[in-house]
């Protein structure tokens, strides 16, 4: 049967997989069927040829019940509504599992953030807010980077913001330099909490991480952190890596400070010397013991998911996996550590650097370290036993987890 690859559908589909393991009051998943709110915004930004362009933006929240929204902004050219939506869901689901006390949100604008000079990424940036003010603050709607937005974007997003309600207010939005109060451990927290849950997986499915090879699909945030911390963290051997040109392979394994030189001074890892040039679908079927996709949506999909190698799946990215191939991964035995439980731990540092704002104290990195790895060992363990205890995958094991919580919360509020 042909896939539908919408990403909405797939967040339903998989919402009432779970409702349906988990015996979920009929009420709550109609209220979860849908985001609680969806706010479209176009902006217009003075180019630097002196004309105006109009782009869209996207505020998706999907569920408010255990606390504000929280979720990144993407800035892509393929970005669409149901994109938004999905993640929306998924963030909601992923503040859950890690119970940390937020709501699901997620943003997005369409462009094409490689063709935008610093200046038109900035007046970008300062619109989306503008246009979104009313929906945003510390006790609402708490965005943070995703896919091409950073660090700066944040900065320019928190200044916009506060100048509109003429205070500071640091906990408006997370990932902000530390020199605006960001969190120490933020920076590589995405790939960094994958370790911890990799670490549960690894002792489940009794991988000996000192001696795995790893292939990683991305070069962004998560995946770039992820090729240096598996060796960091297990010693294991990082032997492929890709980024939206392609990838490499290198049996011996890749040196690390050559893949960055050669993206920082080529613009792409493809053709560093004395590795072989891949295609990044030829990177997903690679017989290494863990494959991490840390891109973007719908990679493994009916169409390879039995070609996948693998014994372990560490999704760093949101959503790389259809529920066609989920079937699939899990006959053959391939252990899915999951999208929203695996990359957690970016929210959760971003949580962290929420608190601190609010409460204007700063932890150390090693406190931050130490608190995301309580949060994510904990989490990952609990996804496991809740994935055995019905007989299903840890996705969905993650999803009764979530779903519970959300529900409950709900129930206590007497929305259902
Ligand atoms: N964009 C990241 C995610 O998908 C982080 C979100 C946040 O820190 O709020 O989880």
């Amino acid at each position: 049967m042909p896939e539908d690859l919408d990403s909405f559908d797939i967040a339903v589909k998989q919402l009432e997989k779970a409702a349906k393991a988990m015996k979920l009051e009929p009420e709550a998943l109609e209220i979860l069927r849908q985001p609680k709110r969806i706010v479209q915004v176009s902006i217009p930004v003075k180019m630097d040829n002196g004309k105006t362009k109009v782009f869209t933006g996207f505020r998706v929240q999907y569920n408010m019940a255990r606390g504000p929204a929280k979720g990144g902004i993407r800035f892509h050219p393929d970005e669409t509504l149901s994109t938004v939506k999905a993640l929306s869901a998924w963030m909601t689901w992923k503040v859950a599992v890690v119970n940390i006390p937020l709501g699901g949100g997620k943003g997005g604008i369409i462009c094409n953030p490689k063709e935008l000079s610093q200046g038109e990424l900035e007046r970008l940036s300062r619109g989306y807010i503008r246009a979104l003010y009313d929906v945003l603050g510390p006790e609402i709607d708490v965005p943070a980077p995703d896919v091409y937005t950073t660090p700066q974007i944040m900065a320019w997003m928190l200044d916009e913001f506060e100048t509109i309600r003429r205070h500071p207010a640091p906990g408006f939005i997370t990932g902000k330099p530390l020199t605006l109060w960001g969190s120490e451990g933020r920076g590589d927290a995405t790939a960094k909490g994958g370790m911890y849950v990799l670490k549960v997986g690894a002792e489940k499915k009794k991988v000996d991480l000192s001696k795995a090879t790893v292939a990683i699909q991305g070069f962004g945030n998560a995946g770039q952190f992820a090729m240096t911390l598996v060796k960091e963290h297990f010693g294991a051997k990082v032997v492929a890596i890709s980024d939206t040109k392609g990838g490499i392979y290198s049996e011996k394994g890749l040196d690390f400070e050559k893949v960055l030189k050669q993206k920082e001074t080529k613009g792409t890892v493809q053709g560093l010397e004395g590795t072989k040039n891949i295609t990044n679908e030829e990177l997903l079927e690679l017989g290494v013991d863990v494959l991490i996709p840390a891109a973007i949506e719908n990679q493994i999909t009916g169409a390879n998911a039995a070609k996948i190698k693998a014994k372990i799946v560490l999704e760093l990215a949101n959503g790389p996996t259809t529920p066609d191939a989920d079937e699939i991964l899990y006959k053959n035995n391939v252990l899915v550590l999951p999208d929203f439980l695996s990359n957690a731990g970016g929210v959760t540092v971003s949580y962290f650097e929420w608190v601190q704002n609010e409460q204007g104290y700063y932890w150390t990195r090693d406190e931050v370290y130490q608190k995301l790895d309580k949060v994510m060992t904990e989490a990952a363990k609990a996804v496991l036993a809740t994935s055995e205890k019905y007989k299903v995958d840890p996705r969905m094991g993650a999803y009764i987890i979530s779903v519970r919580r959300v529900a409950d919360a709900m129930k206590a509020r007497g929305w259902y």
